[in-house]
């Protein structure tokens, strides 16, 4: 059971991240790990964030769909959760994977205003709605409550069920124009290096690649919400990309491409940051597709494929699934994605642009997935 649960926490660990581009809705940690109704058990429990992840990823239709939690500090040493527990929060917040906070505050609503996220909570936030009109729109805030299978959500006003995001706010997307230094040797969020919420996966990823948090502002000034220290500018972010991988028809997880970092996916990618497929593909997928199949990088904003498998790959033009309009992408063939584009590694294994490339697409075919786990989770039933 012990071994259980912590492959359980590992899979939990692989959907928080604090990347702009990844995360999908905003959660405060120590409010989520204290609704017992969810299972009925302890007082707090770190599992009840991977069952609101697991509501996330069912209503989305994905199958990893990572939150932006901030944590309050004193959840590091809570002696409601288990030692174990503590041990993962702690690691989690060394990592830049979730943000740390001595007063968190309106941290989660400050979080949610700039990248346009939802907000999963069963605060109200009444009266704030004139400050943050956002607030009253349908599906950025949502209370998840227990519900047959798990959690599900039910909206606080607006009406609606469904997770919805918003435009970043101005000052949000003047904020992630830019990279943030902190003062504060080590800042997990804004320290050298570009670092600050690295996206983990299966293999842990170059921090390099991920981009950083939005700084908080204090009086107008962009600052580390960790130190609260006043953050230098560190020169441009560098252009990003967010790319999904559809395997069988449902998203199986968001990439992202840099300017400065190509990104390798196939079976099982020796480079670092590789998006590794294997789990998802049956045994003959598994042999058609190379280690590392296609390589993506991004050239002044467009998104380029080159092939790098032994078999080749083919492009979806326009998204087409028609058999006749299929290009051939040969081995050591590059080609820019045009809009709508994919490139598919094997008939129904595709990757393209996160926002062309939707879940619930015909199912094609229907052999292609592995007994790979649908939902990522697998939360133990209590
Ligand atoms: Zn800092």
């Amino acid at each position: 059971m012990r071994f259980e649960i912590s492959k359980v926490l590992d899979a939990i660990e692989g959907r928080v991240c604090t990347d702009p581009a990844l995360a999908r809705a905003v959660v405060d940690l120590a409010e989520v790990i204290r609704w017992q109704d969810l299972d009925g058990g302890r007082p707090a429990s770190l599992l009840r964030l991977g069952m609101v992840i697991d509501a996330l990823a069912r209503q989305m239709e994905e199958d990893s769909v990572p939150v932006y939690a901030i944590v309050h500090r004193a959840l590091l040493s809570d002696a409601d959760l288990t030692s174990n527990e503590r041990m993962v929060v702690r690691r989690w917040a060394d990592d830049g994977l979730v943000e740390v906070l001595d007063q968190p505050g309106d941290r989660v609503l400050e979080v949610a205003d700039l990248l346009g996220l939802p907000v999963l909570t069963r605060v109200r936030f009444d009266g704030l709605t004139g400050r943050l009109p956002w607030l009253g729109q349908a599906g950025r805030l949502l209370a998840p409550v227990p519900g047959a299978g798990g959690p599900v959500f039910i909206a606080h006003v607006g009406g609606g069920q469904a997770p919805s995001t918003g435009p970043r706010s101005a000052a949000g997307q003047q904020l992630l124009t830019r990279q943030w230094r902190c003062p504060e040797p080590g800042c997990a969020l804004f320290g050298a290096g570009g670092g600050g919420g690295a996206f983990a996966d299966l293999a842990r990823v170059d921090r390099s690649s991920v981009g950083q948090p939005p700084p908080t502002l204090r009086g107008g000034a962009p600052a580390c919400p960790r130190h609260g220290a006043r953050l230098s500018d560190a020169g441009p972010r560098p252009r990003t990309e967010v790319l999904a991988v559809r395997i069988g028809g449902l998203v199986r997880r968001r990439f992202v491409v840099t300017e400065d970092q190509p990104v390798v996916a196939g079976r099982a990618p020796e480079q670092a940051g590789g998006v590794v497929l294997g789990q998802w593909l049956n045994d003959e997928a598994r042999r058609w597709i190379s280690r590392g199949h296609v390589r993506f990088e991004l050239r002044v904003g467009e998104v380029v494929v080159t092939d790098t498998s032994t078999n080749g790959s083919g492009i979806r033009p326009g998204g087409s699934l028609a058999e006749a309009d299929r290009v051939a992408l040969a081995p050591g063939q590059s080609r820019v994605l045009g809009e709508g584009d994919f490139v598919e590694l094997y008939p129904g294994v595709q990757i393209g642009r996160a926002e062309e490339l939707p879940s619930a697409a015909p199912f094609t075919p229907a052999s292609v997935m592995a007994e790979a786990p649908t939902m990522a989770m697998r939360l133990p039933r209590v």
